[in-house]
């Protein structure tokens, strides 16, 4: 029986893992892939404080990594598919077995949301994508289209621009969510045309992608824009399904805590993208691995 495990090897469970370490809690840090989360698919981080000039995803979660089994973290590439939270001790099922533990850190993150249209199952990796830092090589003079209007489609049209000859940004609205620094370079970037209130409706292609059919939700107009890709960042929807039943989630499946990051079972704690919340940034997740690291060592400290 360990004292914690941890779930997730993102920011939140990395900085967890360090925190728990240090704590010298009996501590293992599962991951089904490899270590680093949604971070790995960021080209550069330029949000992260300490570093004026950016810093690569890669290299900030290779750095997180480092740091934390430096301080003795044991991280196990292994897949986790159910919890057992009834008794006091946890159980944690993965691919290999049973695991048990006293505490349980969830730090499982996110996925990118999908289009739910025709062609675009059928066309992911033909040219349909949800990670312009793992793609955006392959579209060196072409055309591509970005899905959304947040800070991911912002930040990864721009990223674009340095492949593609021109990079359309389809937005449902006819305001970018997007942090207005980001909005200010999209709009001054010539590469990227925005067409607003547009939706997409199919993509279309045989062995890649060809074209996309939009409509404009005001006018209802409907048209086919000839490009060579699609990249797609409309949010994402929290890994909570193996929790499902057993935590209280709010409305859209995240899952609720309180400010130590308690969620509705004791002993049991979220950190990172998987808790509801209105921030999900790298700085906010290790805010909370930290603290949810620091709240299970006093639950264990309790006596419970
Ligand atoms: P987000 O903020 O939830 O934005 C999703 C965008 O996709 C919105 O513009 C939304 O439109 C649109 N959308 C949602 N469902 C859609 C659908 N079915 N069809 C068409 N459009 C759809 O997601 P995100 O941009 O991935 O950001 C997630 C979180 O990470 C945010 O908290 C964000 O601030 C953070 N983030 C921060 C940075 C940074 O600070 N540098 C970078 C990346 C992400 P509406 O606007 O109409 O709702």
């Amino acid at each position: 029986m360990r004292d914690v495990i941890i779930v997730g090897a993102g920011p939140a469970g990395l900085t967890a893992g360090l925190y728990a370490a240090r704590a010298r809690l009996d501590v293992v840090l599962f991951e089904k892939m490899s270590p680093g989360g949604q971070v790995l698919l960021t080209d550069i981080v330029e949000n992260y404080p300490g570093f004026p000039d950016g810093i690569s995803g890669f290299e900030l979660m290779d750095r997180m990594k480092r740091q934390a089994e430096g301080f003795g973290l044991p991280i196990e590439m292994t897949e986790v598919v159910g919890f057992k939270f009834a008794s006091e001790n946890k159980t944690v099922i993965t691919d290999r077995g049973d695991e048990q533990a006293r505490a349980v850190i969830l730090a499982c993150g996110a996925n990118p949301r999908k289009l739910g249209i025709p062609g675009e199952q059928l066309l992911t990796g033909k040219g349909v994508s949800y990670c312009a830092t793992c793609d955006g090589p392959f579209y060196r003079d072409q055309v591509v289209a970005v899905v959304g209007g947040g800070d991911t489609a912002v930040e990864e049209a721009l990223f674009l621009t340095k492949f593609a000859a021109r990079v359309y940004l389809i937005h449902r609205r006819d305001r970018l969510r997007a942090t207005k620094i980001l909005q200010e370079r999209v709009m001054a970037n010539e590469k990227v045309q925005i067409i607003w209130d547009t939706i997409p409706l199919k993509i279309l292609g045989e062995n890649g992608v060809e074209a996309i059919e939009l409509k404009n939700v005001k006018s209802s107009e409907t048209r086919v824009l000839n490009v060579h890709g699609v990249f797609i960042f409309i949010g994402y929807e929290p890994n909570t399904q193996s929790v499902k039943g057993l935590l209280d989630l709010d409305e859209f499946g995240f899952i609720k805590t309180n400010a130590e990051m308690q969620t509705s079972v004791v002993g049991v704690f979220a950190a990172g993208d998987i808790r509801s919340k209105n921030l999900r940034q790298i700085s906010t997740a290790i805010g909370e691995g930290a603290t949810a690291a620091f709240a299970a060592e006093k639950y264990l400290e309790s006596g419970a």
